[in-house]
């Protein structure tokens, strides 16, 4: 199967690699033309121009629009029984839209967006929650299996998404925690390094204390996952906390946060930049 990469951001490239390396890789397409010089396979100019020679194109941009402007491009040359998967964190109402777009076309579309940060995307050992056709994964599962540890198919299109959503949820709860209570430890003078080594072999142990503790007790905040994606999710959360009645007050308290953080000119970060408010 030849698969095609759109976005060699912080994710993608990691994920073209691996792409690379389990030999299914026969395509990149980037934004910014310079990030696909590494690569051996055909760099091409224009979504829609790799779209035409693959059998599956695996997409890996910022924001719902930049989504929906790729498979828009893509729909005009696309051959029909091709597969579509898209990493991105979105909604799942503009899934749904680019499973209509795309069924048009008679190519399947697959909500499959992972966790497991940067680190997860250069080891291969992502989560995919997929949300679409199960035949259709079955087809692309040899491919996502070069990225991913885990791919649950969580059931129709938006599922993925909806389940990335919680994901997110969880994800502002634990970076409250984790940058709270290590400037309180730090308030206490103790050895970071010596409190983050022995926390995280014990009952509060965690991927975001593990991967980006020291990093942020050392005033370091190299993305990593930008803060101003985090809060793209989070006001999609929102959302859905309000169509569903369902409160999500750490969620709420997050997207407060990084506004402040992005308006001190912060977005860029990672999002254990919510440290520099914490330490205050
Ligand atoms: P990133 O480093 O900012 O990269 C974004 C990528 O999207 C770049 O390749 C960028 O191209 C491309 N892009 C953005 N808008 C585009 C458009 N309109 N047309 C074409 N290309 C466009 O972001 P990332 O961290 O890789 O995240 C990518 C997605 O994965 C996001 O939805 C994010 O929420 C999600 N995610 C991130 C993480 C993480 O830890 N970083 C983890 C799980 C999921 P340029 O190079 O030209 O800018």
């Amino acid at each position: 199967m030849k698969a095609g990469m759109i976005g060699l951001g912080a994710m993608g490239l990691g994920m073209a690699r691996n792409l690379a390396k389990a030999g299914y890789l026969t395509a990149v397409y980037n934004r910014t033309t310079a990030k696909t010089a590494e690569f051996k396979v055909p760099a091409f100019d224009l979504p829609e121009a790799l779209a035409a020679e693959v059998d599956i194109v695996l997409i890996c941009v910022s924001a719902d629009q930049d989504v929906l402007d790729i498979v828009e491009a893509i729909t005009k040359t696309i051959k029909p029984g091709s597969i579509v998967v898209d990493m991105s964190t979105i909604s799942s109402e503009t899934a749904k839209k680019a499973a209509v777009c795309l069924a048009e076309k008679r190519v399947a579309f697959l909500d499959a967006p992972v966790s497991g940060g940067v680190e997860g995307a250069k080891n291969g050992t992502l989560a995919m929650m997929v949300g679409g056709d199960a035949d259709a994964l079955g087809k692309a599962r040899p491919v996502l299996e070069a990225m991913t540890r885990r791919i649950i198919h969580m059931g129709k299109t938006g599922s993925g998404q909806a389940t990335k959503a919680v994901n997110q949820v969880m994800c502002a709860g634990i970076n409250q925690a984790v940058t709270e209570a290590l400037a309180f430890g730090e308030a206490q003078g103790l050895a970071m390094d010596k409190v983050i080594d022995v926390i995280s072999g014990g009952a509060s142990g965690n991927w975001f204390l593990q991967h980006r503790g020291v990093t942020m007790t050392q005033g370091t905040f190299a993305p990593g996952f930008k803060l101003a994606l985090h809060h793209k999710d989070l006001k999609i959360c929102q959302t859905i906390a309000a169509q569903t009645g369902v409160s999500i007050p750490l969620a709420d308290m997050t997207v407060t946060d990084y506004e402040e953080l992005m308006a001190e000119g912060y977005g860029d970060e990672d999002i254990s930049a919510l440290y520099r408010m914490k330490k205050q």
